[in-house]
């Protein structure tokens, strides 16, 4: 509703703006409601046959095998009888990493399964050394130039009862995080069957519920390995807790503001310009949202702009933190007695977080806007880079230069604009293959972002330009 009344708002000043590129220069009106059509991605076939694979009884299934390990503490016993009596956390670790195995199988090996494996030191809530294991399966992209760019989905495997130290107590997780490892799982196997010029990671996480120990691990190897990752969606209790006042058609999408790996000079032009609602999560969140518009994936993303709830955090944060794009899939309302409570009923309210709570359909479909966006994003030019918006001179009309997206995939590029109070992008104009472009807005009324977009109108993440004296 906000953003539709956003949008009249601006179509009544009826804004004549002149659009000069590199070749060309054009004047047209500005007309709002054909540019919102513009900002969400038509639907592509391919993606829309792949969205209709995901199965919930699938879901189901992996999540009642997860359950079915009766804790999956990180600090559960790994031994080799406790993976043979598929009790424990190992024994979670040997049947996901065969899961995507089976996948891979199925694809005539197309996936590469991996372990991100490394002893944690004894800290807060882990009392010994812990082995602790990050099982992923990598869809290499098929294009050299973009197999570089890198979107990930993942999912914490790990599960936790009232203590963080209890070893051996039932800890279902079905929730949390059997969801969000199926959809890990589910978007592994249906993604699988297609091809994309981009790497996709399908990512499950030990250690979330002792410190985010796993995520840490492993964003820091990203980091210091220099993996282009370009999108992280962390999916935590996406279960859709069948409570009563459970809104089944929404999904939250949290986003941080200030990015946690921003730096000094970072924050002086973020408070100097107004750049505190435009992280790089954030426009993830509103890609998300694009996505959400664009394909009928059962569920809409509705964005919050704060990093995560009130006391709580989780994996995505963990990206933040080595500078990467991650945003937090939760459903909207949460049922704490079905969270982080041993299985127990007292005075007639039944705690634990238990499989019968969890809504399997609503979970297919948060997979659903998970593989969609994965999709779109992969299928994607790489984002350009090097965006800046020239500021030598004081003037009322607004350049952009950026840096070509890398590889032949980029046909055209567009620059996005929306007012400084509204939260997603208003307007839309294409350019071309080019890499300047002018208009008649001033800078200091609007914000801009650059977007590649190929052939077939598949978008890169959008671009917020700095400024160039
Ligand atoms: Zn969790």
């Amino acid at each position: 509703m906000n953003r539709m009344r956003t949008l009249r708002r601006v179509r009544s000043k009826a804004l004549i703006a002149v659009f000069c590129a590199t070749t060309a220069c054009l004047a047209q009106e500005s007309d709002s409601s054909g540019s919102a059509k513009s900002l969400s991605p038509p639907a592509d076939p391919h993606i829309q046959t792949a969205l209709g694979q995901i199965s919930a009884q699938r879901i189901q299934a992996n999540i009642e095998k997860l359950v079915s390990f009766g804790t999956r503490s990180t600090i559960s016993s790994q031994d080799a009888q406790a993976i043979a009596s598929g009790h424990g956390i190992a024994a979670a670790r040997e049947w996901i990493r065969s899961e995507f195995e089976r996948y891979s199988k199925d694809c005539g090996g197309c996936l590469e399964v991996k372990e991100d494996s490394f002893v944690e030191q004894p800290v807060d809530r882990i009392p010994a050394p812990t082995k602790i294991t990050n099982v992923y399966a990598v869809l290499k992209g098929s294009d050299p130039e973009n197999s570089k760019h890198i979107v990930l989905v993942t999912g914490h495997y790990d599960s936790r009862n009232s203590d963080t130290l209890d070893v051996n107590g039932d800890a279902p997780g079905a929730n949390d995080d059997g969801t969000g490892t199926a959809v890990s799982l589910e978007c592994a196997r249906v993604l699988s069957k297609m091809k994309f010029p981009a790497t996709i990671i399908f990512l499950t996480v030990a250690g979330e519920e002792q410190g985010l120990n796993g995520s840490q691990h492993f964003a820091k190897m990203a980091k210091d390995q220099g993996w282009d990752i370009e999108a992280v969606l962390n999916n935590d209790i996406v279960g859709g807790d069948k409570n009563s006042e459970q809104d089944h058609s929404v999904v939250r999408v949290f986003s941080e503001g200030l990015p946690a790996a921003a730096s000094e000079q970072d924050i002086r032009r973020i408070r100097g310009l107004g750049g505190e609602n435009d992280s790089g999560s954030r426009q993830l969140a509103r890609y998300i949202a694009d996505i959400g518009r664009a394909y009928d994936t059962g569920v809409k993303p509705t964005l919050i702009f704060r990093l995560d709830r009130y006391l709580r955090g989780g994996d995505h944060s963990a990206f933040n933190q080595q500078g990467f794009a991650a945003v937090r899939f939760t459903e909207f309302r949460e049922d704490f007695h079905h969270q982080h409570q041993n299985v127990r009923t007292e005075n007639g309210i039944e705690y634990g977080d238990l499989a019968k709570f969890v809504d399997f359909d609503y979970v297919a479909a948060v997979a659903r806007l998970n593989a969609a966006t994965l999709a779109s994003l992969a299928l994607a030019p790489g984002p350009p880079s090097n965006v800046h918006l020239l500021t030598k001179d004081l003037e009322n009309n607004s350049t952009l230069t950026w840096t070509a997206s890398p590889g032949e995939l980029a046909v055209d590029y567009e620059i996005l604009w929306r007012g400084t109070t509204s939260p997603e992008w208003e307007h839309a104009q294409k350019f071309g293959k080019v890499n300047r472009a002018t208009l008649k807005l001033s800078k200091d009324n609007v914000i801009f972002a650059v977007r590649a977009v190929d052939r077939d109108g598949h978008r890169s993440l959008p671009v917020v330009p700095v400024p160039e004296r």
